[in-house]
């Protein structure tokens, strides 16, 4: 996609300190982290936000996960823990519309989804 950002960093016309990047998926900092370890696990291939996937994408996202752990593993997270989020539309605040996973940790976090 010409003006997508992330498409722009995976490519390369846009410098971002690669942390993981494979055929399928390029991770790398978060530009504007909220906690200590922000790091951003993205496809390489533009697919817009969760409302696109379908079932073909299964593998995708299970990819996506397993990096995500990984570089939660490498930072040192598994015991203290860490957030896997994908802000998805309006409502969620997703304001990069190619789909992407948080993986945020390295401080206590001061909300819950729990009730
Ligand atoms: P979301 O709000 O879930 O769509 O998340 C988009 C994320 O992309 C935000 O946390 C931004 O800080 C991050 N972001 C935007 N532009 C860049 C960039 N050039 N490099 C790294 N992260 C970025």
């Amino acid at each position: 996609m010409d003006n997508c950002i992330f498409c722009k960093i995976i490519n390369g016309q846009v410098q971002a300190e690669f942390l993981h990047q494979d055929d399928e998926v390029t991770a790398f900092f978060d530009a504007r982290p909220i906690t200590p370890i922000h790091v951003l696990v993205v496809p390489n291939k533009h697919i817009a936000s969760v409302n696109q996937l379908d079932t073909s994408n299964e593998g995708l996202l299970g990819h996506m996960i397993m990096v995500a752990r990984a570089l939660a593993f490498h930072f040192h997270l598994k015991e203290s823990g860490y957030r896997l989020v994908i802000n998805t539309g309006p409502d969620a605040g997703q304001s990069v519309y190619h789909l992407h996973l948080h993986l945020i940790g390295g401080e206590p976090m001061p909300f819950s989804v729990k009730k």
